[in-house]
């Protein structure tokens, strides 16, 4: 292995568990940085990743992108970021900077959003990463690095549609799904100030979900609790993505009430359109958040003291790892720290 290399871990084919896999580090573009990485989180965007599930994975495929690390080098271009600074980097490495969405500071929506993925060319499963500079993030001192690795994603996807549609008066709300996405979403919707009510289908997360901030706690399938909380909430968060009752969760907005998923739900939502039009509700989808919004949701997150719940893992277990997640085991978000560091070093 040269000293450059890099050693990652890498699917070669879909479906298939991670292998130890070296390659020559991308050379640095003007804008870019690269990163060592000391943590990377496992979000079910890598799984899904993995098994191809969006149609733009190119194997051997690294996976991972909650990433945490220290800045290695600099592109010249480079501004605000020097080699030393520790940065957290999400799931979008790098946009087009020049369509229409680009232009509007919506980089997120990038018309070439499938190329712009930290994934591209190889993730952060592995001992560094090569980004666009601008989409490295400095972190707030006192954040610990697995804390901030799982922001990245998972805190930037819950934090960014709350923000714009529930922050501001005591919005009643409804985050469906208590799990890696769901905590976090419980503790940021109580920091804004909303009443919250956890919708989940574990009736053995009551405890934890009060303990998050959350007001309420609703098991989806007790139809009575359901049918009480008819024409309730302002906003549902969707961040499940097993199957779900869409009718009865409808049922639960008010008038001009918004269902927001942030999750991707590998079940088709169905409803009745006669309760969307009557009460004027609306279905939303938000994608993580933009280079702004992950400013904000960073400070906002250490002035409130929101953080996952993590097991923290070895990243040579990234395939155990993988496994808590897929069978929905991770209590609640499973972090890697590099136990690889040094070797492109
Ligand atoms: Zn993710
Ligand atoms: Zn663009």
């Amino acid at each position: 292995m040269s000293l450059s290399t890099v050693l990652g871990y890498a699917a070669k084919a879909v479906g298939q568990p991670l292998e130890p896999f070296t390659y020559e580090p991308s050379k640095l573009g003007e804008h870019d940085v690269r990163v060592s990485i000391t943590h990377c989180g496992v979000c079910y965007t890598d799984i899904q990743g993995i098994e191809d599930h969006y149609g733009i994975t190119t194997y051997p495929f690294v996976p991972g992108h909650e990433v945490v690390g220290t800045v290695s080098a600099v592109g010249h271009a480079v501004s605000g970021l020097k080699e030393g600074d520790r940065v957290g980097i999400g799931w979008q490495g790098r946009s087009c900077m020049q369509c229409e969405w680009c232009l509007q500071g919506e980089e997120q929506l990038c018309q070439d959003i499938g190329n712009c993925g930290t994934w591209k060319p190889y993730g952060g499963f592995s001992s560094s990463v090569v980004v666009d500079g601008r989409f490295a993030y400095p972190l707030p001192a006192a954040m610990s690095s697995e804390v901030a690795a799982v922001l990245m994603c998972a805190g930037i996807s819950v934090y960014t549609p709350l923000q714009s549609y529930a922050a501001g008066g005591s919005r009643k709300v409804g985050i469906v799904g208590v799990g890696g996405l769901g905590h976090l979403a419980i503790q940021f919707a109580h920091a804004l100030g909303c009443e919250v009510t956890a919708i989940s289908s574990s009736p053995g997360k009551k405890e934890q979900a009060l303990k998050f901030g959350a007001d309420h706690f609703i098991i989806t399938e007790d139809q009575t609790s359901m049918r009480q909380v008819r024409l309730s909430f302002d906003l549902l968060l969707y961040t499940s993505h097993g199957k779900s009752d869409w009718t009865s969760l409808l049922y639960s907005l008010k008038s001009n009430g918004r269902l927001i998923m942030v999750g991707f739900s590998d079940d088709p939502v169905t409803f009745d359109p006669l309760e969307l039009v009557v009460h004027q509700m609306s279905i939303i989808g938000s994608l993580i958040g933009n280079r702004v919004a992950m400013r904000e949701m960073l400070s906002f997150a250490q002035a409130h003291g929101i953080a996952p719940w993590i097991e923290l893992m070895p990243m040579s277990q990234v395939n155990h790892a993988i496994q808590r997640v897929k069978e929905n085991k991770a209590r609640y978000r499973i972090v890697l720290f590099n136990d690889t560091v040094g070797a492109d070093t």
